[in-house]
């Protein structure tokens, strides 16, 4: 008698067998990168690499970089983030071998990164060799009123280019490793929080430059792609040219939809709860894509985006891409993939196999 997981891989095979769209995971960690796979990831569609870098020593070195009073001081500190990047990078593109793997710069919430309160200060400076004074002056000046919409993004890339320059080098020498051991890395560099093309422009100079000073030592050739976030209202007002400067986009519908309301992402669950009592919204936006307002921004883009690029690869890599109504409307957009959480990833591939089906019935 057939279990119910055999039933469930059944179900599986059945909705590889019909889906349209690719299903890839959002992941950082070797561990994660597995188990994504495993539930059939296709792919990673997103890494975070903010999120590689909160770990206990990496993240002193971290804010020492943040917190340097010197390019010199802070090159020192990147040079040392880089060993750690590139290493988290092989692992990973070990795990994922044959498969791509979009690695997102950095994109922090500054705040994230800098020590909150006077304990933490006092341990930093010991820990760092920086005086607890120094430390207080330069975290008051970087703090933000509003971090969310602050100094995030690309913003650091055109205010640190160096900092970009040090993960393009560490994910270009990491690629060039698992190739050396007979790995196939498909590494994708992803810029986030774009406005407008000139920022793309700029940080793809930067990005060239990194990969350039890498494989200028190497004869070997990294197949590797640079493609933007769509997550600003101004992003998607003129995809068509940004489409015009990268090999592929991907929706970033958490920040988009925090845009698009005015909803902090932070703060939403302070009155979203009254909100959908008192009926003034169907559904949580940052749960379920707002096909009207949201989606209609994507809808826009992909259609600028593709009349300039008609093959221009384009996914999701927001919650949304792990929702199975949200799935149905990537699928109608023609989107070419989602990424969601891999846990998810087994029902994100039965929502767009139900929703090329659904879409053929209904077109018949
Ligand atoms: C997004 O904004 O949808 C996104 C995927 O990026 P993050 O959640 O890391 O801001
Ligand atoms: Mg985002």
């Amino acid at each position: 008698e057939a279990s119910s997981s055999d039933d469930f891989q059944t179900l599986l095979s059945w909705a590889d067998k019909h889906r349209r769209l690719k299903v890839r995971a959002n992941a950082e960690t070797p561990e994660d990168a597995a188990k994504a796979r495993e539930l059939g990831a296709e792919g990673i569609g997103l890494c975070r690499t903010e999120h590689m870098f909160f770990e206990a020593e990496r993240i002193d070195l971290m804010r020492a970089m943040i917190l340097s009073e010197s390019k010199d001081e802070r090159q020192g500190y990147l040079d040392q983030l880089l060993n750690f990047q590139r290493d988290d990078m092989l692992e990973l593109f070990k795990v994922m071998d044959g498969l791509p793997v979009t690695v997102r710069l950095l994109d922090p919430p500054l705040h994230e990164f800098l020590p909150h309160d006077e304990a933490e200060i006092e341990a930093l400076a010991k820990r760092i060799g920086k005086s607890a004074e120094k430390i207080r002056d330069i975290v008051k000046d970087l703090a933000e009123v509003n971090p969310m919409l602050g100094f995030r993004g690309c913003r650091l890339s055109v205010v640190y280019p160096e900092i970009t320059e040090m993960q393009v080098k560490a994910i270009i020498s990491a690629a060039v490793a698992a190739i050396e051991a007979g790995h196939k890395p498909l590494p994708e560099i992803m810029i986030p929080l774009v406005v407008n093309v000139r920022e793309i422009r700029l940080v793809s100079a930067i990005i060239d430059r990194g990969i350039r000073a890498v494989l200028a030592e190497k004869k070997i050739s990294v197949p590797y792609k640079i493609g933007t976030m769509m997550e600003t209202p101004r992003a998607t007002l003129g995809a068509d040219r940004l489409a015009g400067e990268v090999e592929f986009m991907s929706f970033g519908t958490n920040d988009l939809t925090q845009m698009t309301y005015g909803f902090s992402r932070d703060d939403a669950g302070k009155f979203i709860p009254q909100y959908l009592e008192k009926k003034l919204i169907e559904a949580d936006p940052f749960v379920s894509l707002d096909q009207r307002a949201v989606g209609r921004l994507m809808e826009m883009a992909v259609s600028e985006s593709r009349a300039r690029k008609p093959g221009i690869k384009y996914g999701i890599c927001g919650e949304h891409g792990g929702d199975p109504r949200s799935i149905q409307f990537c699928h109608d957009l023609g989107l070419d993939y989602v990424s969601c959480s891999p846990f998810r990833v087994p029902v994100a591939r039965i929502a767009a196999a139900q929703a090329k089906v659904k879409r053929e019935m209904g077109n018949s």
